[in-house]
């Protein structure tokens, strides 16, 4: 990586809901570690005095530090996932590369894309490349390099590469945004394998159409499957190579309500995934070839026009623009119920569940404290009452000496006298 472009933290993206989130949570799961750390060590010294703590409650507080050191490793992995869809060669991987204003992904001609990509963000300005059952790290020099690598390995299609990528070095990776770019829907046979591989934690679907002709069957059937097997997918699609309808200026606007039609009857009719408002804001028109290129003259500070394929630039780079922060709210919102809320009930549980057994200890503490108490007074009041006795006996003994001397006393003098 030679290009030291560094991104600009943007604390107004909707992205930030979740990464707040995210730190919060984090926070809140170091605090319930720390309580359940002390607590148990503080159960363990009590469990020596068998009366009070036994061995299954001292086991199980043991396995809440499991539990929440568990779930305090998800919460640090957790991102927000967004997978791409669509015909080959409908530019998946030109929007992903538009997003993250680089050309990460291998796109074009010979350049298919013939297994699952993930990319996602790296610490330590490292760039590498993984492959599904490895843990060896490849090292990516560059674009080139990683286009070749993935062609010529023979890569299952239902496989997955991961692609790490420095996290300063796009706004998107910083704040925990996973892309997973897909092999086209009409070469895959195994819908029902790429869903449960690589989607059932996906927060946001993007399908990637092309224009230029209408949505195919094997695009639709994809997302009846997605949407069988996950409760309301978040769905957005986009119609790319919009540029091209800049040649054909006088079908531009019917095509595109026609588009416009079709898409949001197929989001709220066929898949019943949304309403008709929802669904017009999840349709869009726009060019990610042409995206990526303004995106890239204004990384080396020019205009982003010079970046333009056709006529009507501006219209279409706004409406990508408009996209991505849709697609932002969405998936930060979306992300954080399905991600957080679930850790966050069970938090509560275990902490809840700590608070009742530390209140029954408590109880039974109070009871042996108030039974040693008992033992302690009825000590006492035998002590006491033997010290009574000892001096009634100590008097008696005194009184009885006393009287043997005298007694003695008397005879030795009686003695005396005689
Ligand atoms: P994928 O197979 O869906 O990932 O498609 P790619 O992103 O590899 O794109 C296939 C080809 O279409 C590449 O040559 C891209 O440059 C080109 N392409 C992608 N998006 C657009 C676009 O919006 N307009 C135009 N004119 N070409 C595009």
């Amino acid at each position: 990586i030679t290009d030291n472009r560094m991104y600009q933290p943007n604390d107004k993206s909707p992205l930030q809901i979740f990464v707040r989130a995210k730190k919060k949570i984090n926070d809140i799961y170091g605090e319930i570690e720390e309580y359940v750390l002390e607590t148990t060590t503080f159960i363990t010294a009590l469990h020596a005095d068998a009366e009070i703590v036994d061995k299954a409650e001292r086991e199980l507080f043991e396995s809440y530090v499991h539990k929440v050191a568990a779930i305090r490793e998800v919460l640090q992995r957790d991102h927000m996932k967004v997978a791409f869809f669509g015909r080959t060669s409908n530019g998946k991987s030109s929007v992903i590369n538009a997003m993250l204003r680089e050309k990460i992904l291998p796109s074009g001609i010979g350049h298919t894309t013939n297994c699952f990509c993930q990319v996602e963000g790296s610490d330590g300005g490292e760039a590498y490349l993984m492959k599904e059952g490895s843990d060896e790290k490849l090292n990516v020099v560059n674009i080139k390099q990683l286009a070749n690598a993935l062609c010529q390995e023979k890569l299952s299609e239902s496989s997955l590469v991961r692609i790490f990528w420095p996290r300063e070095r796009c706004s998107l990776l910083r704040d925990d945004v996973v892309f997973v770019d897909s092999p086209g829907v009409d070469v895959s046979a195994n819908l029902d394998d790429w869903i449960d591989n690589h989607c059932i934690n996906a927060d946001v679907f993007v399908l990637v159409l092309n224009a230029e002709s209408t949505m195919t069957r094997a695009e639709k059937q994809f997302f009846h499957t997605v949407s069988q097997k996950l409760s309301k997918p978040n769905i957005f699609i986009l119609n790319n190579r919009w540029d091209a309808s800049a040649n054909e200026p006088e079908f531009q606007e019917s095509v595109k309500s026609q588009h416009t039609e079709r898409c949001i009857d197929f989001l709220t009719k066929e898949l019943k995934v949304s309403n008709e408002k929802e669904a017009a804001e999840r349709v869009f028109f726009v060019s990610a070839r042409e995206t990526l290129q303004a995106r890239l003259e204004e990384a080396k500070g020019n205009p982003p026009h010079l970046g333009a394929i056709a006529e009507g630039f501006q219209i279409r780079y706004f409406e990508f623009q408009d996209f991505e922060r849709k697609f932002e709210e969405c998936i930060s919102q979306s992300a954080v119920k399905t991600k957080f809320q679930q850790h966050s009930s069970r938090g509560k549980s275990v902490s809840g569940d700590m608070r009742s057994m530390l209140d029954n200890i408590f109880e039974r503490i109070t009871i042996f404290r108030n039974l040693k108490q008992d033992q302690k007074n009825l000590l006492t009041e035998r002590i006491q009452g033997t010290e009574t006795q000892m001096m009634q006996v100590t008097r008696e003994m005194k009184m009885k000496i006393h009287n043997m001397v005298e007694e003695v006393e008397e005879k030795v003098s009686k003695a005396l006298n005689e």
